[in-house]
């Protein structure tokens, strides 16, 4: 298995997790670009949000309202936060298993880079 979200799924490589359920894992991003960056991956492989099926629209609902609860646990739901999916070259995708950036904990630019 080559994924490298594949493997953390697998738990052959560790992660800080915050978050697991039958559905999607949730972890803290290795390079954290805000004071909390966590990462939500289907446990699936699915490589881009182009490759998403209609099937899989009840998967993704699951990761945008888990990203949600994980950012009122952690406690910056009211002052906001921003969540990104990067789709390939142009939207800056490096890792290609799908995961939701939830980046909070300080004000976010826009537009971004
Ligand atoms: P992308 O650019 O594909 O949207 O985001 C990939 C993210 O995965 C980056 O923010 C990068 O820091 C993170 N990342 C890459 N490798 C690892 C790893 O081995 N562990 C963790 N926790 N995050 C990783
Ligand atoms: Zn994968």
């Amino acid at each position: 298995m080559s994924c490298l979200f594949c493997r953390i799924v697998a738990e052959e490589i560790p992660a800080d997790l915050v978050y697991s359920d039958e559905q999607v894992i949730a972890f803290r991003d290795i390079n954290p670009q805000a004071p909390t960056h966590i990462l939500l991956i289907p446990r699936e492989h699915i490589p881009t949000v182009n490759d998403i099926t209609d099937e899989q629209s009840p998967l993704v609902g699951h990761m945008v309202v888990v990203a949600k609860k994980i950012a009122k646990k952690l406690g910056f739901d009211d002052q906001g936060y921003r969540l990104v999916f990067n789709c390939n070259e142009h939207g800056g995708q490096e890792v290609y298993h799908l995961h939701l950036h939830l980046l909070g904990g300080r004000p976010m630019q826009w537009p971004p880079g």
